[in-house]
C-alpha cells in the first residue's frame, strides 16, 4: 500500500540503477541504495508486481558505498551507480547482464564472462556529450526523470561545477561556456575537439588504435574511446579466426568495418543513417557494397551471398525481426553481437539459440562507469 513503510535490506541493483528490496514476497526499486544497506523505506508507487519506494533512513551502511564526488548525483540523470565503490558498479552490471540471458534468454548455463574494465577510467571517460540548455540558456544536463535542464552554474558561490564522468576537454569547454544559445553535442578525445554548431568544426578525426577514423557529431559515435579500443581489439580476436566475406550491420560510421577491412577484402554494411553511410565510405578504403536502408529493408531484399562473418551492434531496440529472422534463415558461422541493451540482447540471443546457434563467448566491456548501462559483446558459432 502507497505510504507503508517498511524495512529491508538491499539484495542487488536493477537494470535502471534501483536497488531491488522485497516486502513480503513483492519487488521494490528504490533509487540511490546500495546492495546490503539495511534501510528503512516508504512505499510511494505501487504496480500489479512490483512497488516503487523512497529512503527514509539507512539502517545500515553497506561496506559497497562510498561518497559521491559530484555534488549534482542524485539530481541529475546521467550518474545512477556513483555512490558505489567501482567494483561494486562492476558486480552489479554482471549480475544483470546474467540475470536477463537467464530470465528472458532461457538460457540454463552461460559460459565465463569476460569483463573489461579500466580503473583509471571511471572518470573523465566519457568523450561526446549532449549539453541541454534552461531557458536562461545556462548549460546543463537533463535532471532524473524529468525534462528539467540542471545547470552546472551555481550561483552560490558562484562557480561552474564540472561533469567528473567527462573528458577534460568537455569540461574545459563547460568552465568557459557555462550558458549557451541552443542545445550542442560536443566530442573530446586527446587532441580531437569537435562542436555541433560551428562550421568546419563539426566534422574531424580521431585516432582509435593504429588509425584515425572520421566523426561528426550529428551522428553516432562510441561515447568511451578508451573501451573502444578494447572493443575493437576483441572483435579483432574473432575475425582473425574466421572466414569471410563480412557484413557489418548498424555499422554507424564504419568504425567496426574500418578495422575488419584487414581481415576480409570488402566488408559490406549496412546503416540507415545517410550522413554515417558517407563516412563510413570514407572509413572503409576497402569497402564491398554499401546499403543505406533500415537492417529490416536489408532483409527483405533479395541476396545470395553467403557470408561467413556478421557482425551487429544495433541501438537499444535490438535486431529488428525480419533482419534476425534472416540471420537464421541465412545462417552464417559466426555472428558478433554488440550490445547496449542486455533485455534486448537476451531476447535475440534466445531466438539465435532456438536457430542451432550456441553462445560461444560473452564479454561486458564497461563503457559508462557511474551509470548502470551495459555494453556487452556476445559471439555465437
Ligand atoms: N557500430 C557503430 C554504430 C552503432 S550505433 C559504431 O560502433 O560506431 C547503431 C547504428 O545503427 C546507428 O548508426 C544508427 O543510425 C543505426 N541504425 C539504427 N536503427 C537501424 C536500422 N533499423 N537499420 C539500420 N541501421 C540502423
Amino acid at each position: 500500500m502507497i505510504d507503508d513503510v517498511f524495512t529491508a535490506e538491499v539484495e542487488s541493483i536493477a537494470s535502471n540503477g534501483a536497488g531491488v528490496l522485497s516486502k513480503s514476497g513483492q519487488k521494490v526499486f528504490v533509487d540511490g541504495v546500495a546492495p546490503s544497506d539495511v534501510i528503512r523505506a516508504r512505499i510511494t508507487k505501487e504496480h500489479k508486481n512490483w512497488a516503487t519506494a523512497e529512503v527514509l533512513d539507512i539502517v545500515e551502511l553497506s561496506p559497497k558505498r562510498r561518497a559521491c564526488i559530484c555534488p549534482l548525483f542524485g539530481i541529475c540523470g546521467g550518474c545512477s551507480l556513483q555512490h558505489l565503490v567501482y567494483d561494486a558498479q562492476i558486480e552489479a552490471k554482471a549480475a544483470i547482464l546474467k540475470d536477463a540471458l537467464f530470465r528472458i534468454g532461457g538460457f540454463s548455463e552461460l559460459p565465463e564472462l569476460k569483463i573489461k574494465y579500466n580503473r583509471e577510467n571511471e572518470f573523465g571517460y566519457r568523450n561526446k556529450v549532449r549539453f541541454h540548455v534552461d531557458r536562461l540558456g545556462q548549460v546543463g544536463f537533463k535532471a532524473k526523470k524529468s525534462e528539467e535542464v540542471i545547470p552546472f552554474y551555481q550561483t552560490n558561490p558562484p562557480e561552474v561545477k564540472i561533469c567528473p564522468v567527462s573528458d577534460t576537454g568537455i569540461n574545459a569547454f563547460l568552465k568557459k561556456n557555462p550558458s549557451l544559445k541552443r542545445e550542442t553535442t560536443l566530442y573530446s578525445f586527446k587532441d580531437t575537439f569537435l562542436i555541433e554548431g560551428e562550421k568546419g568544426k563539426s566534422r574531424g578525426k580521431v585516432r582509435i588504435l593504429d588509425r584515425d577514423i572520421v566523426l561528426d557529431v550529428n551522428v553516432f559515435f562510441q561515447s568511451n574511446a578508451v573501451m573502444l579500443e578494447e572493443l575493437v581489439k576483441d572483435i579483432l580476436f574473432f575475425a582473425g579466426e574466421a572466414k569471410g566475406p563480412c557484413l557489418d550491420v548498424y555499422s554507424g560510421v564504419g568504425t567496426f568495418a574500418a578495422f575488419l577491412q584487414d581481415f576480409f577484402p570488402a566488408p559490406d554494411i549496412v546503416e540507415e543513417n545517410k550522413d554515417a553511410l558517407a563516412l563510413a565510405r570514407e572509413n572503409v578504403g576497402n569497402l564491398g557494397e554499401s546499403f543505406a536502408i533500415s537492417s529490416d529493408r536489408w532483409a527483405k531484399m533479395q541476396g545470395t551471398k553467403k557470408y561467413g562473418f556478421v557482425i551487429v551492434d544495433p541501438p537499444r531496440q535490438g535486431l529488428s525481426p525480419f533482419f534476425r529472422y534472416r540471420l537464421c534463415e541465412d545462417h552464417p558461422p559466426v555472428i558478433i553481437y554488440v550490445s547496449c541493451n542486455p533485455s534486448t540482447l537476451a531476447r535475440d540471443s534466445k531466438i539465435f539459440i532456438q536457430a542451432g546457434y550456441r553462445l560461444a563467448s560473452l564479454s561486458m566491456f564497461d563503457f559508462y562507469p557511474q551509470t548502470a548501462h551495459i555494453e556487452s559483446l556476445a559471439v555465437f558459432f
